[in-house]
Formats: structure tokens, sequence, C-alpha cells
């Protein structure tokens, strides 16, 4: 390699750890696993070693982390929060003890003590204590400056608010935040059962990110609802110590009440070290907890001293990764999965094989495209990887054959046959029959009677799971033909409480029209689109027909290829669209209510629902005329006597539109205490801002 090319492979290299760092740090949403990760920065470093001249001033190896992401306060570190170099085989090992051997200049027979625990895979944090009370905890940002989350760490079960015993004046704790994979998955579950639309749903990666974004949130209310965990593994700024090895002063942190790892060991040769390396591994996959290497400390504490440190790591420590877990094995079939919203994810069915511990058997081949990029078919030869945090994923095929055919995703979704499409520009497909496909029923049903949808009172979720289960409730109209001998003939229904969600049923059989179309769940027909479309229609029957209409006008002609079709594609979208006629509704949207009716099973259900008894409303336009008719207005900051959604109605009932956010087209803001960069645009645009009760006194004028 030549100079040139090596400098011009450090200069891509800094660019492109930079930037997975600030993915990981701080938008808590890597695109790489770990251990990619850590071979972008093995190469660097071993194109540094190569060409010691050649390191950059913006070197990723001089750098901790990334800056702290903004919304959260500042707090320089009184005592740099750093990094650890990494090894990845015993020969590193080894080589570290030698050079800890040779920098303290030790005779061959000195003992060298190490400790040696999990490196677990949270985020560290520094605790500030002072006279033995909690008065800081920040983050590690770049390691000169992190954020203060010092109310979000208050509400972490495992750090306490005061330290007991005989503590120093001054100690900060330093260690992990990191949370369980059990608690990892039930917050991703709870997360999409929360979310109004599952599809933008937030969820986490990993239990790391998982940690990092539960414990970085500008609500400390919000950490308090997540599960955190924290341990401690080292201190910074301390007015005194209570031992002087590692060992010691970790125990001593034990006794003021913060928990350390169960697994700490001492040894004094690498035999040992490698001994508990293994023993570590072994464990990991049965861990409650993700870890991802075993982390060596030098025990005593004047010579980790005279050791110091190196750019941004302690040279008295090393971490120890556990190498990224690849096995390979044959492919011997290509399920599709379809998920609770109706994507279909192709999983790869593997000959079990051992990978790290854990024996695998399914990999995720993530998509269509993915199934191309890898050209793999039944039978192949494929090299999988488990990254401890992730789903195994199939990194590439070893017996690649042009010749053969290849793989053909389904075009009907394998659990309910109905028809599975791909949109214009999306990479995933998806089952178009909703309502009727069993992967998708109970995600469909809870939305249905959800909050913004038909808002049946105490149909929540535990009850459709449970209904579901014991064949009470497939799909929607079993929500109205439910009895309330039904009910009682189960556990823990009684009179009242039966009688009451019978109520709560049949106070919603003529459903305004708007909430019954986003009640259906059509991908794309959020509750703007839902209004759009009632208000345009007015009618479910005025409505049914002009889909009817369009869908004729869909069949009409014959695809042709080439660029024929591209603009025929293009000439028919723009007639459907024109066809569907409300504003704000382009060719996505109107392709995704085509779909839903195109498909049969759907219609199916939509009838079976009016069958039970259910008829939307029309929608009778009575505008009251104010001062605000046919203006736009914004919503911000909390309002007290209203709520949102209330507001917005009164706002719709004065002929008004409703928007989310301010722009030119904004001609009124209703700010509440608390409102902030929305206020702050329309001062900035010079749009008129009045308080709640400006507004409620607009509204009783309306009459
Ligand atoms: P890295 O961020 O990959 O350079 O690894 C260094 C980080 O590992 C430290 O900043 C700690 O937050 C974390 N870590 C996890 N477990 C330990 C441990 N037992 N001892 C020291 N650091 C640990
Ligand atoms: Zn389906």
């Amino acid at each position: 390699m030549t100079e040139a090319e090596a400098a011009a492979e450090l200069e891509r290299l800094a660019a492109e750890i930079a930037r997975h760092n600030r993915l990981y740090h701080t938008d808590d949403a890597p695109e790489i696993s770990d251990a990619d990760y850590d071979a972008l920065t093995r190469r660097n470093a071993e194109l540094e070693r190569q060409f010691p001249h050649l390191v950059r001033a913006d070197s990723p190896s001089k750098q901790v982390g990334a800056a702290p992401a903004g919304h959260l306060a500042k707090v320089a570190h009184a005592l740099q929060m750093l990094s650890l170099d990494n090894a990845f085989s015993e020969e590193e090992v080894a080589e570290f003890l030698a050079r800890v051997r040779r920098y303290l200049n030790l005779t061959d027979d000195a003992e060298v003590a190490v400790t040696a625990e999990p490196k677990i895979d949270g985020l560290s944090c520094s605790l500030r204590y002072e006279k033995g009370v909690l008065v800081l905890a920040a983050t590690r940002g770049d390691g000169t400056t992190g954020e203060d989350v010092t109310p979000n760490a208050r509400t972490i079960g495992d750090i306490p608010q005061r330290l007991s015993g005989d503590v120093p004046d001054i100690f900060e704790i330093r260690g992990e935040v990191y949370m369980s994979k059990a608690d990892f998955a039930a917050l991703n579950a709870r997360l999409l059962a929360e979310a109004e639309d599952p599809d933008k749903a937030r969820q986490f990666a990993n239990p790391r990110n998982a940690a990092a974004g539960s414990l970085r949130q500008k609500d400390a209310a919000v950490t308090r609802s997540r599960p955190l965990r924290f341990y401690a593994h080292g201190w910074g700024e301390v007015s005194a110590l209570p031992a002087d090895t590692q060992s010691g002063v970790m125990r001593a942190i034990k006794s003021w009440g913060v928990p350390i790892s169960h697994d700490i060991g001492l040894f004094t040769d690498v035999t040992g070290l490698i001994a508990q390396y293994r023993k570590i591994e072994a464990k990991r996959a049965d861990l409650p907890f993700d870890i991802d290497g075993v982390v060596y400390k030098v025990d005593r504490l004047d010579w980790q001293r005279r050791l110091g440190q190196v750019a941004r790591a302690p040279r008295w420590a090393l971490a120890h990764k556990f190498p990224a877990e690849k096995a390979e094995t044959i492919l011997e079939a290509i399920d599709i999965q379809v998920g609770r919203t109706g994507k279909l994810t192709p999983v790869a069915r593997l000959k079990p094989v051992s990978v790290g511990g854990v024996t695998v058997t399914n990999a995720t081949l993530h998509n269509a495209d993915e199934i191309a990029r890898l050209g793999v078919r039944v039978g192949d030869r494929v090299r999988i990887q488990r990254a401890g945090d992730v789903i195994p994923q199939v990194l590439e095929n070893l017996t690649p054959d042009e010749k053969r055919p290849a793989y053909v995703f389904p075009d009907k979704c394998p659990e309910c046959d109905s028809d599975a499409v791909r949109e214009e520009g999306e990479v995933d497909i998806r089952c178009t029959g909703g309502l009727i496909c069993p992967a998708q029923r109970v995600e469909r049903l809870r939305h249905f009677v959800g909050r913004h949808a038909l808002d049946i009172e105490g149909l929540g979720i535990t009850h459709i799971e449970a209904f579901f289960r014991d064949g009470l409730m497939q799909s929607p109209a079993d929500i109205f033909t439910l009895k309330k001998d039904d009910l009682l003939a189960r556990e823990r229904w009684a009179e009242v409480s039966a009688q009451n969600l019978i109520d709560a049923i049949d106070a919603r059989r003529m459903p305004p029209l708007d909430r019954f179309l986003l009640a259906l769940g059509i991908r794309h027909v959020g509750e703007v689109t839902a209004r759009d479309l009632a208000r345009r229609y007015r009618s479910w029957d005025a409505f049914q027909t002009m889909i009817d209409g369009v869908l004729a006008l869909r069949h009409e002609t014959q695809p042709v290829i080439g660029e024929e079709e591209r603009k025929f594609l293009q000439r028919r979208n723009k007639a459907v669209v024109e066809a569907v006629g409300t504003q704000n509704i382009g060719p996505e949207v109107a392709n995704a209510l085509l779909d839903f009716f195109e498909e049969g099973h759907n219609r199916e259900v939509v009838a079976a629902i009016f069958a039970a008894g259910v008829a939307p409303a029309d929608v009778v336009h009575e505008v009251r005329q104010s001062p605000v008719t046919g203006k736009t207005v914004v919503f911000t900051g909390s309002l007290e006597a209203l709520s949102r959604d209330e507001a917005k109605a009164q706002a719709e009932a004065l002929g008004a539109k409703a928007a989310g956010d301010v722009s030119k087209k904004t001609d009124l803001v209703v700010a509440g205490p608390g409102a902030g960069s929305k206020l702050k645009k329309a001062a900035e645009l010079g749009i008129e801002v009045i308080d709640e009760a400006a507004w409620l006194r607009i509204v009783a004028e309306a009459g």
C-alpha cells in the first residue's frame, strides 16, 4: 500500500467512524453491528501503526464517543471519562501484560495482579456524590463534556440518592446504565402496543440503544417508566480513596450500596485471565443482560497512576472483546413471516449450527432486495453472523450459482392468501388483507377500537387478546355481535362490568365516518386523511361509489412495458388521485385505498361489520361563522380547559383548519404555557398569537 493510498483510506475511515459514532452515541440508532464498528477502528489503528506520520489530527483513535446531542445541558467532567483499548486474541492479552511489565520496569518474577470482569453493553454514566449525596449524573459524551442526566438517574432504582457508610467527601462513581434483555423485549412490545400508528412505532435495535434512549430523555418521567439498571465499574474525581487496589475500591463501592459486577476475578497471569474470559463467554448467552467482552484492569492503584493513559484510553486496562460470532451452514428453506402490521419478512431456516454457545436455526433475510443481493436459494451454503444483541443475519452466500433459478418472492400473503404488494419506492412487501390476516388481526382489532378510531371504552388490548385467543373475537364484526352472556360466562366478568362493555360497544354503532375510515386500518390513511375523505364524501355510500369507480378506472388499461409502462402508471396515478379528489391525497394514499378495496377479503369484512349493525354516520356540515372560518389555526403548549382533540374539533366546527406545524400558511396560533419552538416560529413569521382564554371567547361568540 502506498502512502497516498493509506492517507486516503485514513481520511475515509475518519469520516466513516465519525458518522457511526454520531449514529451510536448521539442518535442511539446505529447502522452497523459493534463487530463491524470494531473492524473499522482496528483497520484505522493498523494503518496508523504502519504509517505513524499519517495519523490525522481528527483521528478516531484520539476520540471518545461523540459530542453531546444538544437537548440536554452539557457538563464538563472533572476528570476525563475514558474509553478502553480493545483486544481480540490471546496474543494481544499477553502483549498487554508484557507492556505493563516493561512500562513499570518490573522483574520477571514480580507478580502483577489483574482484575477481570464482564464488559457490560450499556452506556457509561458518572455519578457525583458529595458528602455521600448524589449531586450530579452525567453521560460520557465525548469524554470531556457529557450531558446532565441527574433527574433521570434519580429514577433508577440501582442508583442510591445517598450512599451509606464512610464515604469520602467527593466521590464520583462511574459505571454502566443498562437494560436487561427481558426488559428490552418488553419495552419494545409496549412501545408497539402504545403506538397510534404501529408502522411508526419506535423500536430499539438492542438493549444498549434502549438504555441510552431511555436515559437521555428531556423528561425524567419517561426515564422513570423504563426499567434501567446500573452497575459501577470505576470512579472519577475523588477526595480520597477507600483502598489501594481496584478490587478493594470496588468492594467499598459495593458496601456503600451501589451494585458492582458479580463476576470480578483477580488473576496473576495470562492463563488465569483467559480462563476467566472463556468462563464468562460460556455464560454469555444465559446472562440476563448483554455483554460484549471482558475488561482487565491492573489491580494496584499506584501502578495504575504510573501507567497513566494514552490518547483516549488508560494503559492499565484492556477490553478483551468477544469475536463476532460467525458460522457456516445450509439454508434449508425460506419462510415468509407476516408482522403484526402486515410486513412480509423472509426468514432463513437453517440447518442448526452452534454460534458462540447458542444454537441458531433461523436468520433474517430482511427483504426481497436482500435476497436478490445475496443471490440465495434453498440449498445454498451460507455464512451467518450472530452479533449477540441482534437477530442472526445471513452475511454471504458461499455457493452462488447464477444458472439456477432465483428465489421468487411470493405475491400472496402466506397467512391469508391476500395480495402482497410492494409500494412504489419501498423495499417492503405487505399483505393487503389486514382485516382478515391472522398475523395482523389482533393488531387491527386493537387499532379498530383505539382512542382515535372507534374509541370503545373498556375494550383494551388485554381483553382483545383474550377474546381473540378464545375465538370470541376474530374480526371487527364480532365486536358488535358480542353478547352479555358471552362475557358472563367468562372468569372475572360480573353483571355490571359486562353491561358496561356492551353499552360502550352499542354507543359506537354509528361512528363518525372519518373515525370509521381510520378504524379500517388502511395503510397511509391516518387521522387527517380520514377526515379529508369524510368531509369530501360525507357518506359511506358516496365514498364506496367513488372507490368502485376508480377501481374500474385502474383496471381499464392494459399495462405495457418499459418507458410506456412508466408513463402509463404516471397517467393512471394522476387520474386516480384526481378521481379520489380530496386535497392532500397523493398517489401513495390513493393507491393504498385502492389496494385495500381491491382485496375481496376486506370488502367481506366491511360488509360483515355493517351486517352486525354498524352504520357510519353521515357528515353534516354545519359550519358556524366566526372570525376564524377559513383560517388555519395551530395549537401549541399545554391547554388547560381543553384537550388538544377538543380544541381541534372546535376549530373545525368553526370552519377553520387545525394544523400541526406553524408555517407561512398559518393564520393564528393558540399558545398555552410551555409553548416552545412553534411559538418562536410564529413570532418570526409575524403570526397572530392568542392564549387559551381568548380562543374560548372566539368559540363562545360564535354561539
Ligand atoms: P468502548 O466504549 O467500547 O471504548 O468501551 C469503553 C466503555 O466500556 C467504558 O466507557 C465503559 O462505559 C464500558 N464498560 C462496560 N463494562 C465495563 C467494565 N467492567 N469496566 C470498564 N468499563 C466498562
Ligand atoms: Zn395476510
